[in-house]
């Protein structure tokens, strides 16, 4: 991999961790793969997380899942039926 691949392999993944988070994934980290490209490990610290066709999904009930607020596509916990700009 050149240095310019790595680059763009960093800024792709850190998009993909940012993602990650927003959906209540708090521990998910970064690791390096065996060549060199970057590999995202998403972790729920409130449930054993479940990864189902390379997507992350947060066990029934648990409190950092998160689903889309009623009134705008903004990724909200799943107690709140809005997000802070809708309400
Ligand atoms: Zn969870
Ligand atoms: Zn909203």
């Amino acid at each position: 991999m050149t240095k310019r691949d790595r680059v763009a392999a960093y800024n792709r993944i850190t998009r993909v961790l940012a993602a990650v988070l927003a959906r209540g994934f708090d521990q998910s980290t970064l690791r390096t793969g065996l060549y060199g490209d970057y590999i995202v490990y998403p972790r729920c610290s409130e449930c054993e997380t479940v990864v189902i066709s390379g997507v992350a999904t947060h066990e029934n009930g648990c409190h950092n899942d998160t689903h889309e607020c009623k009134g705008c596509n903004n990724r909200i916990p799943v107690r709140q039926d809005y997000c802070e700009d809708c309400r």
